[in-house]
């Protein structure tokens, strides 16, 4: 294929997948934004391949082979609240891929004049940089969101001090790298202390601050690419990278605005890192409901808001609570959802959920859009909900203190869905289970909903 003709295809390509971003910003949008980012994806590869830089197409064409297999395996197989756990780890395999192309670049490149050896050796240095944090990084975040380890936040003494002591390590490397003085081994050592560090300045983050890292994470990986795209000169990957890169970075400050945390604490890995004595407080008495009571408060009920939550996600609920907003708006009640910009386990969890089961738009509403309507609703309904809802992070010295959350028990009556008084996953216990207004209606968040169902 001519030069011009691929310059061509990466422009295509490049503007497919900036319509993709714009796609993906709304729900109504969305399934276009994913067809955009296909098309554009197939395209790059097709140019990519068809250029004169790649050889070896027997062998590329093997990897893709396994590497679409395994993909579309774990794609069909995986489940709504396993996606955060997948994006992470794929997020570890962009971290690695710049990484081994960082090496395979210093290895094995032309002869350049100086200055062009220095850009080079710097663009190498810094993509293994950024891929190796990013991989072990994002390894740390699978294990955490998929509970292989305690998502509590690691303390070591003095964590600061070692992140400075790293990024401090690596840029005194890298003079020496780029002066000629070590070659490979300050890249070897370089690439020892990048994984270390990903892995410490994830570990050291908690719970409830996880959004966030993967938000993080998802920017890192993109900056990786970017770097790989200059290493290998390609136009396209550098701009995909940088899209990447930015719109997480864009994610990252939202979700930091929405937790009320800093962003600039975020990026050094400085969050989340107090450590909280676990109170024992006692709260006194819960309040049990059954479906019965609860289809007779909502069939009463004028003003209703559901509060969807991770457990939603986990009992796959999101049918039955369709089903019964749908029969109570033919009722002729008010009916809206509440939707808390971290609830669930990746960013518009719940949005996708409710969107899924036909909920319409226009009754899901966002946190700021709602929280003030609570005084005069007459029933709340928490389905799976915990850390979003907990008046705790109104108080100081708890891991979510200062992340604003829905203040459901403003409302006349919440019925709270979940199986068990356990903690979420900030692991703070939760007072709201035990004011006057609240009723425990505990189970699989689907068997009550189904229930209500039943008696409404
Ligand atoms: P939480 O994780 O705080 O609580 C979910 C609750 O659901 C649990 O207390 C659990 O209680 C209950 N539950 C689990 N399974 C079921 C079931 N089958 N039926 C009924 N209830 C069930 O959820 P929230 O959505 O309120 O908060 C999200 C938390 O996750 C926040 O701390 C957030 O920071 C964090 N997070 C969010 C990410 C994001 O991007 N949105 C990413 C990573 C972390 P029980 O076991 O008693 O049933």
């Amino acid at each position: 294929m001519s030069q011009g003709l691929i310059t061509a295809a990466y422009i295509i390509a490049a503007i497919l997948f900036i319509a993709s971003l714009n796609g993906l910003s709304s729900q109504e949008s969305a399934k276009r934004g994913n067809y955009f980012g296909i098309i554009g994806m197939i395209i790059a590869v097709i140019a990519t391949i068809a250029s004169s830089q790649v050889s070896g197409l027997g062998y590329i064409t093997i990897a893709m082979a396994v590497g679409a297999g395994i993909g579309v395996r774990l794609a069909l197989k995986v489940e709504m609240t396993s996606m955060p756990e997948l994006i992470a780890i794929l997020h570890s395999f962009v971290g690695l891929a710049a990484t081994f192309i960082g090496f395979n670049s210093y290895l094995d490149h032309a002869v350049l004049a100086p200055a062009a050896q220095t850009i080079h050796d710097v663009e190498v240095f810094l993509g293994i940089f950024i891929g190796a944090v990013t991989f072990t990084g994002s390894i740390v975040a699978y294990c955490k969101l998929s509970g292989k380890i305690n998502s509590a936040a690691l303390s070591l003494p003095g964590k600061n001090w070692i992140n400075i002591a790293a990024v401090t390590a690596a840029a005194l490397l890298l003079v020496a790298f780029v002066s000629g003085d070590l070659g490979l081994t300050a890249l070897i050592i370089m690439t020892v202390i990048a994984l270390a560090f990903g892995w410490h300045l994830v570990a050291s983050i908690g719970g409830a601050d996880m959004p966030v890292v993967v938000s993080m994470l998802n920017s890192y990986s993109g900056w990786a690419a970017a770097a790989t795209g200059f290493m290998l000169a390609n136009d396209l990957l550098i701009i995909t990278g940088a899209l990447v890169g930015s719109s997480g970075a864009i994610l990252s400050y939202i979700m930091c605005k929405a937790m009320n945390r800093s962003f600039v604490s975020v990026i050094l890995g400085g969050f989340g890192t107090e450590t909280f004595a676990q109170g024992d407080q006692e709260y006194g008495e819960h309040h049990e409901t059954t479906a019965q009571e609860v289809a007779a408060s909502l069939n009463a009920a004028k003003n209703i808001i559901i509060v969807p939550g991770y457990g939603m996600a986990v009992a796959q609920a999101q049918y039955p609570v369709a089903e019964i907003t749908k029969r109570l708006r033919a009722k002729g009640k008010n009916v809206r959802f509440g939707i808390h910009p971290v609830a669930g386990r990746l960013p518009g969890h719940m949005n996708v959920l409710l969107a899924e089961s036909k909920v319409p738009y226009d009754i899901v509403l966002e946190m700021d859009e709602i929280n003030e309507d609570f005084p005069e609703t007459d029933v709340v309904l928490v389905i799976g909900a915990n850390d979003t809802v907990n008046p705790a992070a109104n108080e100081p010295g708890t891991p979510i203190s200062g992340m604003p959350v829905l203040s459901v028990w403003e409302a006349e009556k919440v019925v709270v869905f979940k199986r068990s008084m356990g903690a979420g996953y900030a692991g703070v216990q939760n007072p709201l289970f035990f004011k006057d207004n609240s009723e425990m209606l505990l189970g699989d968040a689907k068997a009550s909903v189904d229930a209500i169902l039943a008696s409404l």
